[in-house]
C-alpha cells in the first residue's frame, strides 16, 4: 500500500468505490433519462431522477491532459506524472493519471484503458499496447 491519500468515500460515491475494489470502472445512469455522468452524484444532473452505477469498459479516449511536475503532498516519487481528462466510450468524462514511461506518448486523441492496481483500487489508466 502506498502512502498515497485515497479519496474519502462519501454516501454518495460508497457503490462507485465497492465496483472499484472489485476492479472494475463504473459510472451513473439515470433511470429515468438514461443520462450518464461521472463523478458519483445523488442524482442525474440532467433530469434529477434516481441514478445506478454500471459497470463500463473503462476505454476511452483523452480529451486533455496535463503533466504534473510539482505534485501534491504523498505524490512526490510518481513526478513527472500525467492526469487526463477521458472521453469514456460509454459518453462521459472521467480524470484520472495515465501510467506510462513514456510521457512524450500522451496526447490528446490518444486511446486508454482503465487500469486499477492491486492493493490500491484507484482507478486510472494506461496506453493499451
Ligand atoms: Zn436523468
Amino acid at each position: 500500500m502506498s502512502e498515497r491519500p485515497l479519496p474519502k468515500i462519501t454516501p454518495d460515491a460508497a457503490r462507485y468505490w465497492e465496483e472499484a475494489e472489485k476492479g472494475t470502472r463504473s459510472i451513473q445512469q439515470c433511470s429515468t433519462c438514461n443520462n450518464v455522468q461521472f463523478y458519483p452524484r445523488l442524482l442525474c444532473v440532467s433530469c434529477g431522477g434516481p441514478v445506478e452505477e454500471i459497470t463500463v469498459s473503462g476505454h476511452g479516449t483523452i480529451y486533455s491532459f496535463t503533466i504534473v511536475h510539482s505534485p501534491p503532498a504523498g505524490f512526490a516519487e510518481l513526478a513527472p506524472y500525467a492526469v487526463a481528462l477521458v472521453d469514456l466510450d460509454e459518453g462521459t468524462r472521467a480524470m484520472g493519471r495515465v501510467i506510462t514511461d513514456d510521457l512524450t506518448a500522451v496526447e490528446i486523441g490518444r486511446r486508454v484503458i482503465t487500469v486499477i492496481e492491486d492493493g490500491e483500487p484507484l482507478p486510472q489508466f494506461a496506453i493499451p499496447a
